[in-house]
């Protein structure tokens, strides 16, 4: 096992069995360990160690209501975690997982308070990554384990994001290379009578819906509204910010768009979008302020700014969710202060990427036309 010793916190290859077994009797004796899943890096902990849960909350800065997720590796744990099992529930295990989908269940009493944030329920995901799947079979506990990033920032996608963050307040760190999602799972509370999206994310309401029939979205989360509370408690705190001040600039859709055919240039709505951002980087930058743009890579070419960060083909979901995290944390490495970006909403993961993007901007929002 080759491991570099930074700080107290100790990196390995998380594909080297030996750093697994470290990894795992530092988790049954209550340490921390972060580790790849296929959504982002987890910061994990034992779900049923009250005191370990909390080294958590410590370590990342977190408000203590807002809840971990327990992850498992086998769908019978299911049982020793929940009270009652639905079969919309035992539908969407069967289907999702293992892979990028937490389900909420009303909680057994093993499952501390420190975990749930003194909620009744729990929140369960069976996660596909190797990694992960080893570790939490080979330390036999269940693992809670929120993102590992510092409360607020971006999720981690490599382990150098963890690095980062996390030196010197945990144990040890998996390093598994980049995870291929790169946004979190989408959590489904399934205690009230319609399940509801509380957390969009890869898996979308059509592919639950196609499985378990009607599915809600929490509403709290699809515009900011002070009257209305996210039932995910995260949902509430502003995340994934850079320090600079990030504004999307989108062109609002009339559904009518006549030169969808053509790809030589941009499109025409697309072009008042790059007219826009353009100038408002010109007007900043004479203002002697540090910019960046965030860009579709068809519309990259266009921009006038020192830093064009590009993100991905506008209708590739995947790889827009897989580099959106690390070009936000690029954000504040070039010390951009103030970031433009498109909207992200033209490809099948737009609700989830949105969603993380607006509460990037804290919902600033500019239109092109
Ligand atoms: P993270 O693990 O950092 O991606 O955050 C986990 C998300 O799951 C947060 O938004 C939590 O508020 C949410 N969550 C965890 N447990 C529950 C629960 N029992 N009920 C509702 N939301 C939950
Ligand atoms: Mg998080």
């Amino acid at each position: 096992m080759t491991e570099k010793n930074n700080i107290n916190t100790i990196i390995s290859d998380g594909n080297d069995n030996e750093a697994i077994s470290k990894a795992s009797k530092i988790l049954k004796n209550g340490g921390l360990v972060a580790f790849p899943t296929e959504t982002v890096y987890g910061l994990g902990a034992d779900a049923l160690n009250e005191e370990a849960a909390a080294k958590i909350y410590a370590a990342k800065g977190r408000p203590s209501d807002n809840p971990l997720i327990v992850h498992i590796a086998d769908k019978d744990s299911v049982y020793e975690l929940a009270t009652e099992v639905p079969e919309k529930a035992v539908m969407l295990m069967e289907a999702f997982w293992p892979g990028p989908l937490t389900i909420i269940l009303n909680k057994k009493k093993i499952v501390p308070d420190g975990t749930t944030g003194g909620l009744d329920t729990v929140a369960i995901r069976m996660p596909s990554h190797p990694v992960a799947m080893k570790l939490i079979k080979e330390s036999g506990v269940f693992i809670a384990a929120p993102s590992a990033n510092t409360s607020g920032r971006p999720s981690p996608t490599l382990a150098e994001h963890v690095i980062e963050d996390m030196n010197g307040r945990i144990d040890m760190i998996l390093d598994g290379g980049a995870v291929g999602i790169g946004i979190e799972s989408t959590i489904v509370d399934l205690t009230g009578d319609v399940p509801t999206i509380l957390r969009p994310g890869f898996v979308t309401k059509k592919m639950l819906e196609s499985i378990i029939g009607e599915v809600e979205i929490d509403k709290a989360i699809i515009e900011p509204d002070p009257n209305l509370r996210p039932k995910a408690p995260g949902m509430k705190y502003t995340h994934y910010a850079p320090k600079g001040e990030v504004t999307i600039v989108e062109y609002e859709d009339d559904g009518i768009n006549p030169d969808k055919d053509k790809d030589e240039s941009p499109q025409s709505n697309d072009k008042k979008v790059i007219d826009k951002i353009n100038s408002l980087v010109e007007k900043k930058n004479a203002q002697g302020y540090k910019t960046a743009v965030i860009a579709t890579k068809e519309n990259a070419p266009y921009y006038k700014c020192e830093n064009v960060l590009i993100v991905g083909e506008a209708d590739k979901g995947v790889t827009i969710s897989a580099n959106l995290y690390a070009i936000l944390r690029k954000c504040d490495t070039i010390g951009a202060e103030y970031i433009y970006s498109e909207a992200l909403n033209q490809n099948e993961l737009g609700g989830a990427i949105m969603n993380r993007l607006l509460k990037a901007a804290g919902h600033r929002v500019i239109k092109a036309n």
